[in-house]
């Protein structure tokens, strides 16, 4: 699969807005979009036209992809199949993405990024329910139980990532035991659970087109 490659700060320059792609440097004066928030590229500062209609939406449903680091077409199956399920379309694609292994293994604190999640979960590193399981876009359920495998405990980036993430808030639907590296999914989340700068309704119009 296609990966993104190109320096990840440049996403978020071009979305105008943090997007919290790598950690603590996102906290920290080194985020670029502390000194220079416009657009990359030769003519970045120059663009300044508000976007509205079919550029805003596609603006939000780029956002998204970008939070969750998933490429387009694996962006549209959620979307398809949200549409298929009973409930908000909507909210449907963001419990989607939300329970993206990756995802889940970020939101209990043990990686300090999707990204670093992503390549935690891909090594090998993560069991669910005491299975391993590498295939970060693996949607977790309600009562399994997630874990950094044993022989993977010693890693030094979990030591700092739980430093990392003592300082944020824990999602209500995620258990966790930080100390053991271990959680368990209570319920999958609903759209209160999923604190998301993102209008998931302008994506959905967006696809509906
Ligand atoms: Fe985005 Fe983080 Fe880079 Fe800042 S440091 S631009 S928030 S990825």
């Amino acid at each position: 699969m296609a990966r993104y490659t190109d320096a990840v700060c440049r996403l978020c320059r071009r979305e105008g807005m943090k997007l919290f792609l790598k950690g603590s440097k996102c906290f920290s004066d080194k985020c670029p979009i502390e000194k220079r928030n416009f657009a990359p590229g030769q003519h970045g500062k120059d663009r300044k036209a508000k976007v509205v209609g079919y550029g805003l939406q596609l603006r939000e449903k780029q956002k998204a992809k970008r939070i969750y680091f998933t490429q387009e077409g694996q962006f549209r199956n959620y979307y398809e199949k949200a549409l298929k399920w009973k409930g908000v379309t909507g909210e449907k694609l963001l419990q989607q993405l939300e329970c993206r292994l990756d995802n889940v293994i970020y939101r209990m604190g043990f990686a300090q990024s999707r990204r670093q999640a992503r390549q935690l979960v891909r090594h090998g590193h993560v069991a669910v329910d005491g299975r391993k399981v590498n295939i970060p876009s693996y949607q977790v359920s309600a009562g399994e139980e997630i874990s950094i495998r044993e022989s993977s405990k010693k890693l030094p980036v979990l030591e700092l990532a739980k430093e990392f993430a003592s300082h944020g808030t824990q999602p209500t639907w995620l258990e966790v035991d930080r100390d053991n590296y271990k959680g368990r999914v209570l319920n999958l989340p609903k759209r209160e659970d999923i604190q998301l700068p993102v209008n998931e309704q302008l994506i959905v119009e967006l696809y509906s087109k």
